[in-house]
């Protein structure tokens, strides 16, 4: 289990990506459950390791900082399996003591029978925090209206990982102009690619004239709906539909993002933008709201039920 400050349901998506085959990880806010499974303790242990280290590099590269000594893990095993005396893993080199059992969401693991209800009560704590996040709308309707109906769809998926720029179109946050103009960094919400007086995520994915090109060649895979809910639903629904979304979102976003650092540079730009520099890579990032708060991880050497699905690659953060 690792905890990180800073909640986004898109962090459990980046955490996702790239963890070996055998583990799987569940984040809420700043509780992150990572399970390892083995036939042994050793190679339960082995993984949890190796997974750990994973989930610590995705975190660092988010900006956070894992507190490792306040690391927690348990072993569940079948009657036939025994603890070994003095049980412990390795992550990053800390070492970790297997405790007889830990606290997840208000949940208590602890027993080594049961230990496909230990992934079930898990996934529904947390399913259960997200959909009451999504309620209390501390993301913008935009995201609202398209993840909400879908939440269970997107935790169960079988492909599928979330670049930076995927997240920047499916949250809104990022280098759009009503964004830059909120956060301080622009004058005006307005496109610099068109005339449009509000550049949104909306408005880039499916109206602005400077994206028609990527646009067609979203539409040839995804159909004319480019709606969020509509281009959601066509992620999950297959590994080409996710990487057309994916590519569109790279493709047009790098562009976005090159000519706002023209702009920048541009020795007549007004002093608003250039000033505020500093800032602008913590826009890139998925600034989660305590960057460089203090974490605890908690390994969890277990040998839960198989991951659904393949691992999907992790696309560079
Ligand atoms: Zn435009």
């Amino acid at each position: 289990m690792l905890r990180y400050a800073g909640a986004n349901i898109f962090f459990d998506w980046l955490l996702r990506g790239n963890l070996p085959r055998g583990t799987s990880v569940f984040c809420y806010a700043d509780d992150t459950l990572l399970t390892a499974r083995g036939r042994n303790f050793g190679e339960a242990a082995s993984l949890a390791s190796a997974g750990g280290s994973q989930v610590v590099d995705s975190i660092s590269r988010l900006g956070l900082t894992v507190a490792l000594h306040k690391t927690e893990a348990v072993f569940f095993h079948g009657t036939r399996q025994q603890e070994p005396p003095d049980a412990h893993i390795h992550v990053e080199g800390v070492r970790i003591g297997v405790q007889p059992q830990m606290k997840y969401l208000g949940i208590v693991l602890d027993n080594p029978t049961e230990k496909e209800e230990v992934r079930e009560e898990a996934r529904e704590a947390i399913t259960l925090h997200w959909a009451e996040d999504l309620a209390s709308a501390t993301y913008g309707r935009w995201t609202l209206d398209a993840i909400g109906p879908v939440l269970n769809g997107w935790l169960d998926r079988r492909h599928g990982c979330l670049s930076m720029r995927l997240v920047q179109v499916l949250s809104g946050h990022g280098c759009f102009g009503s964004y830059l103009h909120r956060i301080g960094r622009e004058e005006t919400p307005q496109c610099h690619h068109c005339e449009a007086t509000v550049d949104t995520a909306e408005h880039t994915l499916q109206v602005c004239p400077s994206w028609a090109e990527p646009r067609r060649a979203l539409m040839a895979v995804v159909g004319n709906d480019l709606s969020l809910s509509s281009v959601i639903a066509s992620m999950l629904g297959s590994e080409e539909t996710w990487e057309a979304v994916a590519s569109f979102c790279e493709d047009v976003m790098s562009q976005k993002e090159a000519a706002e650092r023209m702009r920048e540079n541009d020795p007549l730009a007004v002093p608003l933008s250039r000033r505020r520099r500093g800032r602008r890579r913590r826009i890139q990032r998925l600034s989660p709201s305590a960057p460089g708060g203090e974490q605890r991880a908690t390994g969890a050497g277990a040998p839960p039920p198989a991951p659904q699905g393949s691992t999907p690659a992790l696309r560079p953060l």
